[in-house]
């Protein structure tokens, strides 16, 4: 008998479903919603009359897919609770990770990713940290039927240290001599990127649409970025960058350019395509949310940037200048429902705490971070049929149950997008990509988590090995300076 994970259509009966509503949501009672194929055919509040198979859900609330706005999925095995003991320096560990063979690093990618699908995050705008890992993540997403706009970043994490910075040291791109030296190297990895992206463009039914994605402002020329904004055209699906993510990355574009992070990329073109940007603690909040909010720009604030922190990131500044805010899990905490919480909490610290003259503030709802996370995501990657439940958009969906111990009461709430607020991502019952059935009822369908679990952990181990032989667990990294020399990547 078919039932409704296998069959080409079914409908979903839920207690409540987030609902377009103009240019933003509204929960909606008692939502029937039939999908047809990879896409949604019908919503409608009661019931569908249909024979396809059907799942009554009558506490549950029914959600778009979420789309993380940046990520470095195969980041999180490696660095977590190795990090936040050494301020969040991860570049050890990264480095260690970034060497393993592709069987170690699929290993890392797929337990990553399938956090990110059991907690409700159906699309990952992806900057893996190099072109082996972006390898990596179009295999495991593949696999998986994940929906992706995977990038390696550029420099990648094997040449990166060369010119950037020694482990949370000063930046070494004041030196001009390796400036020059460094660009050829560069220009051969935009050339293979690329060619990555030109093998996986539409790949997976679509699924797969692969972008570029330029390190930071301070690691390029005018020469390199041009390059890859060409690059980004050809692929047509936008292009990733950390932008302005420390006053030192700032200062040393303007002592190089004449100009600040933003108005030297602004100045370049490189938003004559959409651009998704993570991080900003260096962003001259006066000028820059102006710009911003008149770009197709996504600003992804990534509240776990350096695994579990106290940072604050210019979510609320962003907000209040019309600029779009994403969320995006970043590199090491990989439950989304956890992220957008944590969005919503450190965006209201920093609004209740930070105060510049002359820049104003918003507080950021619940409503705004999910709002972020589907649909102006979605907007800015071009796509009116992601990020929102309405009759032609594609089948991405997910249901929550909100209503039980430590994150409800009960039965649903008279707001139950707020009780997001008290979960986490074991609170996702189902998860639906594009018309196929990935959660149902909590359980993994595309993979077995025992197989996730150990093979991650192998190639875990041999990080720490290796972590441990160069003295790392011994060493406390000495406080940093303080906020905002010296955040993110
Ligand atoms: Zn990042």
């Amino acid at each position: 008998m078919s039932d409704v994970t296998n069959s080409d259509e079914f409908v979903l009966e839920v207690g409540a479903a987030l609902l377009p509503e103009g240019e933003r949501q509204r929960v909606v009672r008692d939502v029937s919603i039939r999908v047809v194929g990879d896409r949604i055919a019908e919503i409608t509040q009661g019931a569908i009359s249909t024979s396809a198979p059907r799942l009554s859900l009558p506490e549950q609330l029914l959600l778009p897919g979420f789309i993380s706005s940046h990520c470095h999925v195969a980041s999180g095995v490696p660095t977590r609770a190795v990090i936040e003991p050494r301020h969040g320096n991860y570049t050890l560990a990264m480095k260690f990770a970034d060497e393993l063979d592709d069987d170690d690093m699929d290993a890392m990618t797929a337990f990553n990713l399938a956090e990110l699908i059991r907690t409700g995050c159906t699309t990952q705008v992806e900057m893996s940290l190099s072109l082996h890992q972006a390898k990596s993540y179009a295999r495991v997403a593949k696999a998986f039927g994940a929906r992706g706009y995977p990038a390696g970043m550029i420099p990648g994490y094997a040449r990166l240290f060369d010119l950037w910075r020694t482990a949370h040291g000063p930046l070494k791109v004041f030196d001009d001599g390796m400036f020059e030296d460094y660009i050829p190297g560069t220009m051969a990895e935009i050339k293979d990127n690329l060619a990555f992206g030109q093998e996986w463009n539409h790949a997976c039914d679509d699924r797969i649409r692969p972008m570029m994605a330029p390190h930071a402002t301070d690691t390029h020329t005018p020469g390199t970025m041009l390059a890859i904004l060409e690059a980004a055209r050809e692929l047509g699906n936008g292009l990733q960058i950390h932008l302005a993510q420390s006053v030192d990355e700032s200062l040393a574009v303007h002592r190089r350019w004449g100009l600040r992070s933003v108005e030297w990329i602004d100045s370049l073109g490189l938003f004559g395509v959409p651009v998704f940007g993570a991080h900003m603690f260096g962003a001259n909040l006066l000028h820059d949310p102006t710009i911003l909010a008149n770009r197709p720009y996504v600003f992804a604030t990534c509240p776990f940037d350096t695994g579990v922190n106290g940072n604050l990131q210019p979510y609320p500044e962003m907000l209040a200048a019309g600029v779009a805010v994403g969320v995006g899990v970043d590199g090491h905490n990989m439950d989304f429902i956890e992220t957008l919480k944590m969005a919503v909490v450190k965006g209201q610290a920093r609004h209740n705490t930070v105060s510049n003259p002359g820049v104003p503030s918003q507080s950021p709802t619940i409503d705004d971070a999910v709002l972020g996370a589907t649909k102006l995501t979605a907007d800015n990657l071009g796509r009116p049929d992601l990020g929102r439940l309405e009759v032609g958009a594609k089948a991405d969906l997910v249901t929550m149950d909100v209503t039980g111990l430590l994150v409800g009461s009960g039965r649903l709430s008279p707001e139950p997008l707020s009780n997001l607020l008290y979960g986490n991502g074991l609170q996702v019952r189902n998860v639906v990509i594009d018309g196929h059935w990935k959660v149902r009822d909590g359980a993994l369908l595309f993979a077995e988590v025992d197989e996730l679990k150990e093979k991650a952990g192998r190639a875990a181990q041999k990080v720490w090995d290796q972590l441990k032989d160069a003295g790392w667990m011994d060493t406390l990294v000495p406080d940093l300076p303080r906020f905002p020399l010296h955040h993110g990547r």
